[in-house]
């Protein structure tokens, strides 16, 4: 699904330039639950960036479900993006002023889909994170837990190949944590391919093989026996 050869970037600052990732090459088959790990500026979130189609590598190669990642125009990075990439992040990153369910239905609009069915289609999502009656809540009337669930619908929405998640339980306490990995890991049961960037080791357990960066390499490339969520809380 993910394939990554050679990969560089540097970030330029004036006349310094900072090499942040050196040469990384790694590979995601579809359906699996990988966690990339690493402490702070390791290069994490500008790996995910990367394949996330949000920035550009200098140096290597990337192709994403047979697709050669590079030099497309700002149009056909978006379309490839809606298509194949659904994105979590700390932050949530929801619409302050709309609802639960409209903030799941965007993307849906983004694809041109009329509005009865994206009424629908958002909801069964919330739905299935759990969050049915609170389809008419704002985002400051709903907890943490609650507003990456929504995230996560919202991620699943346009139905993604490839889901990507920053940090997603970085704002969470512990056992909010261990709930939202455990609906990230049923998502994945269904077999869709999850990327989850975090720098907590009981968080990268829940999931099924652990990359571990270190100063823009990879260090370690490691399946796990995933721990399932339930069991921890
Ligand atoms: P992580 O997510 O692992 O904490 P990042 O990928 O965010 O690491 O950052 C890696 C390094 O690159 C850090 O030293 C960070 O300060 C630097 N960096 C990240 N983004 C930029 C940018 N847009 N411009 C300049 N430096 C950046
Ligand atoms: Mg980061």
């Amino acid at each position: 699904m993910i394939e990554i050869k050679d990969l560089h970037k540097s970030y330029k600052m004036g006349s310094n330039s900072l090499h942040v990732l050196k040469g990384i090459n790694f590979s995601v088959a579809e359906g699996e639950l990988v966690s990339i790990m690493g402490s702070s500026g390791s290069g994490k979130s500008t790996l995910l960036n990367i394949l996330g189609m949000l920035d550009e590598a200098d140096e290597g190669s990337y192709t994403l479900d047979g697709v050669p990642i590079k030099n497309l125009n700002e149009k056909i990075a978006a379309r490839y993006r809606n298509k194949f990439l659904g994105f979590i992040f700390q932050s949530f990153n929801l619409i302050s002023y709309k609802n639960a369910l409209d903030n799941v239905a965007l993307p849906l609009y983004y694809q041109g889909i009329k509005r009865g069915e994206r009424i629908d289609k958002a909801m069964s999502y919330l739905e299935k994170v759990g969050l049915k009656d609170w389809a008419g809540h704002l985002p400051n009337e709903l907890s943490g837990g609650q507003k990456q669930r929504v995230a996560i619908a919202r991620a699943l929405a346009s139905d993604p190949k490839v889901l990507l998640a920053d940090e997603p339980t970085g704002a969470l306490d512990s056992k909010t944590s261990y709930e939202v990995m455990n609906l990230i890991q049923e998502i994945n049961d269904e077999g869709r391919t999850i990327l989850v960037v975090t720098h907590e080791p009981d968080i990268a357990a829940m999931t099924k093989r652990i990359v571990n960066l270190k100063d823009g390499r990879i260090i370690q490339d490691t399946p796990v026996n995933q721990v399932r969520a339930l069991q921890n809380v």
